[in-house]
């Protein structure tokens, strides 16, 4: 969706016990097992080692996504690659599907009235739409930054980046740990650290986005979904969140939905181009920008329309 777009959905301000909380692929010392073949299993409980220096975040494969709401059929037959540890740009005009799309990818856009999609998600073997697979577990897994900031208005900052982990009911885990490093993560740490009382609204829009993120990998996710997540920012809280995007690739797998194709030019490993729901072209950022292999890409990219 656009900023000036006025619809908003159900999903808009998610609870933190779906929406802000995930789980890392839950124990690295599986990895080697899952990468043998055996299915993934989504964490249940967030009671678990810190992960590693180096994480292989998992890809996330989507085969033939049809999605609607109502009889209005908004993503039509869509199939992509979303690579391990890379980030993937998601970018077509205002209309297309792009926050649709990503709204299947954690199984929110079933929560619209009416909506529902087809077609499977893997996260490396494990089909998230699967009939044994807890969605709270999926959208831990998966998690989601949206474009306007949305702390808990009423909670403090330590609180907010805790929140997702007390819902869940997290036992043994060291908070105050936890929080640290999460918002060292999010590149907060410096600025917060001798204020994590205050609240979480009381800082800047971009200090706001940051601590979403930083609330988003408290509880480990693979995967974090963001849908416009600069759209409100001014260009140097965007910068900074770009930077960050880059260090957090390292850790998960990223989709980013943009309608500032510099933005994705900038941080994005590879561009998917959607039109009227469908996928046009998915390649390499440089290959989108400068050699795209289908004329409406060309078109949209030089701005001959959007
Ligand atoms: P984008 O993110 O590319 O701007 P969206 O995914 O928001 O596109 O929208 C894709 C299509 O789905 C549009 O036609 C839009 O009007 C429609 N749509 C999006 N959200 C809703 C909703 N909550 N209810 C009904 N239609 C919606």
């Amino acid at each position: 969706m656009t900023p000036e777009d006025s619809r908003t959905t159900p999903v808009e301000a998610p609870s933190p016990d779906t929406t802000t909380e995930m789980s890392h692929a839950e124990d690295r010392d599986t990895e080697a097992k899952r990468r043998g073949g055996t299915p993934m299993k989504l964490a249940t409980s967030t009671d678990r080692r810190p992960p590693p220096a180096e994480v292989n975040a998992p890809g996330i494969s989507l085969r033939d996504i049809n999605a609607y709401y109502g009889d209005s059929h908004a993503i039509k037959g869509v199939s992509l690659e979303y690579a391990p540890n890379q980030v993937t740009a998601m970018i077509g005009p205002s209309g297309c599907g792009k926050s649709t799309l990503v709204r299947c990818i954690n199984r929110m856009h079933e929560e619209i009235p009416g909506a529902h999609a087809e077609g499977e998600i893997l996260l490396d073997d494990l089909d998230i739409n699967g009939a044994d697979v807890d969605v709270v577990a999926v959208r831990r897994a998966i998690g989601m930054v949206f474009q306007k900031p949305n702390p808990f208005p009423t909670m403090s900052i330590f609180d907010n980046v805790a929140a997702g982990l007390r819902l869940s009911g997290a036992r043994g885990v060291d908070m105050r740990e936890r929080v640290e490093r999460s918002l060292i993560g999010a590149g907060l740490w410096e600025e917060v650290k001798d204020r994590l009382n205050q609240p979480g609204v009381g800082l800047s829009g971009g200090q706001q986005q940051r601590l979403c993120i930083a609330r988003t990998i408290a509880v480990e996710p693979d995967v974090i979904l963001m849908d416009e997540p600069c759209s409100a920012l001014d260009p140097i809280a965007t910068l900074k969140i770009e930077d960050l995007i880059q260090e957090l690739k390292e850790r998960y797998t990223i989709v980013i939905v943009t309608h500032n194709m510099q933005q994705a030019a900038r941080v994005a490993d590879t561009t998917a181009f959607m039109l009227l729901g469908e996928l046009v072209e998915h390649a390499p950022t440089g290959k989108i920008f400068s050699n795209p292999g289908d004329s409406r890409t060309e078109e949209y990219v030089t701005g001959k329309f959007g």
